[in-house]
């Protein structure tokens, strides 16, 4: 749902490829990892043993022109974009980050969410180590700087040492490396570009963008040293369930990547066909909210019979960040992003369907603006199930309280948005589409089931102002 979204975390990108120029390379493919943090971009370069970070706030495209590129020399690099779900977004916590091991550098990349952050911050200010950005990819810099051996040993060791959700990649002055937490909660894809190196990103997207082939997915608890003819692997944490976080299928991933060996555009779209089985009505048009509900539309509509409408205009140059509009203008913030087709949409019955409902004001402000532009009837069909929980896995989603899911029923939920009806996908239906079962991948937010613990302080944080 656009607007009010959860937020996407961040994207990571490692290439070792010598005789290629990475930088660019690596440039490139957090061009396509972009959708998952705009607030912050960066890359570090090894040219011998010199390691070179650049990073700013900003998109991909503010931070880096053809100079800095150029600038950034070497066979081996590693590249971020982020979101901050955890610190402040100001450029202290913009990444790679990086911190000293021994006489040289060592910079990291992280997605994901530490749970045990102010466990490993005493350990090491117990060392003596002052950290000076607020975010958790730093500790684990500071760890592995710390950590003796290889960076591929300093990552299996130091990851036993953390909990939560981490996809990471780190590079040094001489090695690349990546590892995932042993749930394996954030995606993490190995790619070989045409036998002159590898690559290892969040998403498999990032890795045709460079030309690269899916070769597989760094397995949950394993570190591996990306070396330009081969992957060196370790499985460092015994093996564990996975637990993919089911919200990348339903939203957060591009539409052409592929997870769990299905491409999410499939998996949204059998989230909608599922969604028509599970709760039909009668209309005129299914109309899908662009983007991210467009694949779940076409879906419902193939398997309701119902014709599939464009009937709402995005407008693809708003930025996520905008300057929002004051409270008298509420209803101008979609029209910001959205504009009605009123011609399509005239005395028309429609089903629409969407990824989610957050807090539901960008869902009430849709409905409304879809009745002003003559609907007759603005049935909502949601292809995940109602999200009742918050995200401690890198995920930055409202607390409970704030969901207006949580302690409602659908009816209520229904008539706080405005809409003639309004059906969820059902949890099982999720499973279906997915084609996993439930004890393959995270789906908390929808069911309160962590599956990672999470500190008590945490949760008392997100719920103990929850009034619904
Ligand atoms: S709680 Fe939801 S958003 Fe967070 S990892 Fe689990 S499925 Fe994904």
């Amino acid at each position: 749902m656009i607007g009010e979204s959860p937020r996407e975390e961040c994207g990571v990108v490692a290439i070792n490829a010598p005789g290629r120029d990475v930088s660019r390379l690596v440039y490139f493919a957090l061009h396509a990892l972009q959708h998952r943090g705009q607030e912050s971009a960066g890359i570090a370069a090894c040219d011998g043993g010199q390691l070179t970070i650049q990073r700013d706030l900003g998109l991909v495209n503010d931070v880096f022109d053809e100079p800095a590129l150029r600038s950034l020399t070497g066979d081996r690099a590693i590249g971020h974009v982020r979101y901050s779900t955890t610190g402040a977004n100001k450029w202290d916590n913009a990444q790679p980050v990086g911190h000293t091991r021994g006489e040289t550098l060592v910079a990291i990349g992280h997605n994901g969410n530490l749970t045990n952050t102010d466990v490993l911050r005493d350990e090491l200010a117990a060392e003596g180590i002052r950290l000076t950005a607020s975010t958790d990819s730093e500790l684990i810099a500071a760890l592995l700087a710390r950590a003796p051996g290889s960076l591929l040993e300093a990552a299996a060791s130091v990851m036993g040492r953390l909990a939560g959700a981490f996809s990471v990649v780190a590079i040094s002055d001489a090695e690349v490396v990546a590892f995932r937490d042993a749930h394996g909660v954030r995606p993490l894809a190995i790619g070989q570009i045409d036998g002159e190196g590898h690559v290892v990103a969040s998403e498999t997207c990032a890795l045709e963008q460079v030309g690269a082939a899916f070769v597989r997915d760094v397995r949950p608890g394993e570190a591996v040293r990306i070396l330009s003819d081969r992957i060196e692997s370790r499985q460092a944490l015994p093996p564990a369930p996975s637990r993919l976080c089911s919200f990348e299928s339903i939203y957060f991933a591009r539409p052409d990547s592929r997870l769990a060996g299905r491409t999410v555009w499939d998996s949204r779209h059998e989230m909608g066909r599922q969604l028509a089985r599970e709760n039909p009505v009668e209309a005129d048009l299914v109309v899908g909210l662009p983007d991210s509900g467009t694949p779940a539309a076409i879906g419902f509509a193939e398997e309701s019979g119902i014709p599939f409408a464009e009937a709402v205009v995005r407008n693809r140059y708003v930025g996520r960040s905008f300057i929002r509009p004051d409270q008298e203008m509420r209803q101008q913030g979609i029209r910001l992003k959205f504009n009605p087709l009123r011609s399509v949409i005239q005395g028309k019955r429609l089903v629409v369907v969407d990824d989610s409902i957050v807090r539901g004001n960008t869902t009430r402000q849709t409905v409304a603006m879809l009745e002003d532009a003559g609907a007759a009837e603005v049935h909502m069909r949601i292809s995940s199930p109602p999200l009742g929980w918050p995200c401690f896995y890198g995920i930055d989603m409202p607390n409970r309280e704030e969901l207006i899911a949580a302690g409602r029923t659908v009816d209520e939920v229904r008539e706080a948005i405005g809409a003639t009806t309004l059906a969820y996908l059902s949890l099982d239906g999720l499973d279906a589409a997915l084609g996993r079962p439930p004890e393959g991948y995270c789906r908390a937010c929808f069911t309160g089931e962590y599956p990672i613990p999470v500190p008590e302080a945490s949760v008392k944080l997100r719920f103990e102002t929850s009034a619904v």
